[in-house]
């Protein structure tokens, strides 16, 4: 009986072999690469134009995609190099549910708070699901279940998943998806010491997967968004045509622009102190003129020396916030500071109602009498830090057609308090070394590490014992990866007018070769060059395609460019009179001759 079974699964063991020998066999007659000459017209960036054009993806409805072979060789590759670092840093693979009970999302207020970019469903009992946009609440749940001790910490979980998202704006194709594909990683810890150092194991870990996929990249300061915690850093791959805009400093700062901090400016006592005296309040009309641009060509004033007056609704509670005139207001700052949920502009029968006036006359004083001042009516003036600085400063009057001159913070208004809530714009010096102007630049954003803390842990009452046998709550860590978003950004980094120009950690075949004439001789050997390419003690020699397609040369080599292969071998018949192959470097413009021999024995 016993052998019975071995024998049996060793001609099981045999059949696999030789099904996956099949199956990797790539001769390019063979596979599934549709590739498209026309540029598709909706594809809206260069990695987008030749995923479509080289086969990689195909798109079902906006922002949902397919993964034809070619384009999921290349997602596997990416998946692999996290793998490794991620399990090099001691990290365990799992895989949550997609579908996740509303339950779990209700314990930390995220179902009412992630809003419309949460895909929700009901099942035919009509229970409330959501399809995973992250997975903070699973893991969190997970963890409280079955982890008790701080013996059993620190620990480390991660899974590569499809991710839903209803972004509001689909685009750049797999860059920006409603489907996605991601790994994201969950760590666990009894201390804040332990949770930070590890969070900079992490660091170094995604550090190390921008080099091996061959990116140029830089790490940045990053607003912490829907998921929250106390900081976090995203890993920007450096585009023109990037998403994202970062300043960075050469000491070392780097932030999103979103986050970026501003400095603050030398205060308006302190330069009244120089002797710059505040004058007379005016109230000025300016009919119909309700930009600083019209207002300032009006009076001739430069737009710093406006007071801009912004109405907003903090869930639902106005509040005035100032802001210098050539300067805006960092919504995701002010959001921060406020802490709230739902942050927006209000809209015009609320700015009348606060201000007395249509919108366009805002500001922060009134001494107009008949109409209600935003101090009368209790409505909260924040200002930004800019506005300390501004003496003899421009206003709206809070009435129709009019503006103030000469408004002094202090004197003729008085923000309740006064925070960091702009954007930092050009020109600004280094928040850091206080030194330098910070270099202005975009990104893709690839990868985000977050601090958690014990958000979610205390939320959802996630706790252990510590030494002590005291209960604690978890500290935790989160690090999420875009896997299909890197391989577009790859693209996006590395092209050519000719195609894509793969790095080779993420080449879908390290070698094509190219037969001119798939027969005689030039078949010989090429067939012997594929053949060798594939033995199994040369996998280091990587994947290879045979084009053994009854095509011309020019479609050949067309085709090899825009899959953007590295290294290209062409066998023909004058080159093989002299015993000589060709090969070119998918990077490089230069071919060189080689010896089949001397090449035969370069792949061994
Ligand atoms: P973004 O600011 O670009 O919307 P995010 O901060 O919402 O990103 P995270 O929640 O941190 O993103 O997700 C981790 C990673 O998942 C991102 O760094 C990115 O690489 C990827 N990602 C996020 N949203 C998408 C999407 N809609 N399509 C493809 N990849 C995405
Ligand atoms: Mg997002």
């Amino acid at each position: 009986m016993d052998e019975a079974i071995r024998i049996y699964s060793r001609t099981l063991a045999l059949d696999l072999r030789q099904f996956a020998l099949k199956r990797s066999d790539m001769r390019y007659s063979q596979a599934f690469i549709p590739t498209v000459k026309e540029t598709p017209s909706d594809a809206d960036t260069i990695s987008h134009k030749l995923m479509l054009r080289a086969g990689l993806i195909r798109k079902l409805s906006s922002g949902v995609y397919e993964w034809l072979p070619l384009g999921l060789r290349v997602l596997k590759k990416v998946e692999q190099i996290i793998r490794e670092e991620m399990d090099a840093v001691g990290g365990h693979e799992l895989l949550m549910p997609a579908i996740l009970p509303k339950e779990l999302w209700e314990e930390t207020g995220r179902w009412n708070v992630y809003g419309k970019e949460l895909f929700r469903l009901k099942d035919r009992a009509d229970r409330e699901f959501c399809l995973g946009p992250t997975h903070e609440e699973i893991i969190t749940d997970i963890i409280r279940r079955d982890v008790r001790s701080y013996k059993q910490l620190p620990l480390m979980l991660y899974q590569f998943q499809t991710k839903f998202r209803d972004e509001i704006r689909p685009r750049f194709g797999v860059m920006r998806a409603k489907e996605f594909y991601m790994k994201d990683a969950y760590s666990f810890h009894a201390t804040d010491e332990d949770a930070e150092k590890y969070y900079q194991i992490v660091y170094d870990a995604y550090s190390k997967i921008c080099k091996r996929c061959g990116f140029k990249f830089s790490v940045v300061e990053a607003a912490t968004g829907a998921i929250g915690g106390s900081f976090s850093h995203e890993f920007m791959v450096l585009a023109e045509t990037g998403e994202e805009e970062i300043v960075s400093c050469d000491c070392g700062y780097g932030a999103n622009v979103e986050k970026a901090e501003c400095q603050r400016e030398e205060s308006a006592s302190w330069r009244r102190e120089k002797r710059e005296e505040g004058q007379k309040l005016e109230e000025i009309h300016t009919p119909n003129m309700k930009t600083v641009e019209e207002v300032g060509e009006f009076l001739k004033e430069k737009p710093e020396n406006f007071i801009k007056t912004l109405i907003y609704l903090s869930d639902n509670k106005p509040v005035m916030v100032l802001v210098r005139g050539n300067c805006e207001i960092n919504e995701e700052k002010l959001k921060n500071f406020l802490k709230c949920n739902e942050l927006i502009l209000a809209d015009s029968k609320t700015v009348e109602k606060i201000t007395g006036a249509p919108v366009g006359f805002a500001g922060p004083a009134n001494p107009a009498q008949k109409s209600k001042s935003a101090e009368e009516q209790k409505v909260e003036i924040l200002a930004d830090y800019s506005v300390e600085g501004i003496v003899n400063g421009v206003s709206g009057a809070n009435k129709k057609d009019y503006h103030l001159k000469n408004m002094n913070i202090g004197r003729d208004y008085k923000p309740s308090q006064t925070a960091d809530l702009r954007k930092v714009k050009r020109g600004d010096k280094c928040p850091r070394c206080k030194k330098h102007e910070l270099k202005f630049s975009r990104g893709i954003e690839v990868g985000h590490t977050f601090k958690l803390g014990t958000k979610y842990s205390k939320s959802m009452d996630a706790t252990f014992l510590d030494e002590k046998g005291k209960k604690n709550h978890f500290i935790m860590g989160c690090y999420g990866i875009g896997v299909s978003r890197i391989v577009a950004a790859a693209i996006e980094q590395s092209n050519d007018d000719n195609g894509i120009v793969w790095n080779e950690s993420l080449a879908p075949y390290r070698v094509v070769i190219v037969p001119i004439a798939y027969e005689g001789k030039v078949k010989e050997v090429s067939d012997k060059i594929y053949a060798r390419l594939r033995q199994p003690e040369d996998r280091s020699g990587g994947d290879v395609l045979l084009d053994d397609r009854n095509e011309r040369a020019g479609v050949k080599f067309k085709d090899a460019d825009l899959l953007g292969i590295p290294v290209r071998i062409t066998v023909s018949e004058k080159t093989l009179k002299e015993n000589k192959v060709e090969v070119k470097y998918r990077n490089q413009n230069t071919t060189e001759l080689t010896d089949i021999e001397k090449l035969l024995s370069k792949i061994k």
